[in-house]
């Protein structure tokens, strides 16, 4: 038991009444910056999402353009066999043209029927990726909007930060360095809470019965006492 003044006491639980608030602030901050990162992520899915789904459309128009394309070949083929079958001199020759306009014909049909199949995949890409142009724009929207306003949260609580740091820097001027040192060490031992007021014979750090003799002490206050269970500082609560 190490003797201290009621100053020095008084000073302690100013300390202790900043270390709580800096505590709160940096637990804040960070879930908000975690919660912007999730945000971040989520737009970035849908993202990708709508790119997977542009690929996909511009996979659809380049088939149909493909098939479109080789529509043209085949028409042109059969205009071509049409023209030597105008000028044939022999019945050979006539059968085998015939047969060229009657494969080019079939070939024509298949690629017509191939490309209707294109034709409503392109249709169904199209809506898909209007769908996912507008939830993803609504969703960027949305999450600026909100990671604006956690922004200027933060900002308000950073500021707040500082001045609690500065205030126990403040104050651990007028205090032993040994007793900051025992302050902060308890304090990182307990999640930011080093000192705590005894009520009613209950440590209110961790709210276990501390003997009657340490109890009276504490309420003299002339000594420094820990709390047996929890080892955090105690100072006299009136009830
Ligand atoms: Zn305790």
């Amino acid at each position: 038991m190490n003797d201290i003044s009621k100053p020095e006491l008084e000073t302690l639980v100013k300390l202790q009444e900043a270390e709580t608030q800096i505590v709160r602030l940096k637990a804040v901050l960070e879930k908000v910056e975690k919660e912007k990162i999730k945000l971040s992520a989520k737009l970035k899915q849908f993202g990708n999402a709508l790119e997977d789904n542009e690929k996909n459309l511009l996979k659809a128009r380049t088939a149909c353009r493909d098939i479109e394309q080789e529509i043209q070949v085949v028409d042109q083929r059969i205009i071509k066999s049409n023209e030597k079958l105008r000028m044939v001199k022999t019945n050979k020759e006539y059968q085998l043209f015939l047969r060229e306009v009657d494969d080019s014909k079939q070939r024509k049909d298949a690629l017509e029927t191939e490309l209707l199949e294109h034709m409503d995949e392109r249709e169904k890409m199209e809506q898909i990726v209007q769908a996912s142009e507008k939830e993803y724009h609504l969703l960027k929207d949305q999450i600026e909007a909100e990671q604006t306003e956690m922004d200027q949260q933060s900002t308000d609580d950073r500021e707040q930060l500082e001045e609690y740091l500065d205030q126990q820097n403040d104050i651990g001027k007028h205090l032993d360095p040994a007793l900051m040192k025992r302050f902060l060490r308890i304090s990182k031992m307990n999640q930011g809470l080093a000192v705590v007021g005894v009520s009613n014979e209950v440590c209110l750090g961790c709210f276990m019965n501390i003997p009657p003799q340490l109890f009276i002490d504490v309420q003299r206050g002339d000594s420094l006492i820990s709390c047996p269970q929890c080892s955090r500082i105690l100072y006299y609560v009136k009830e």
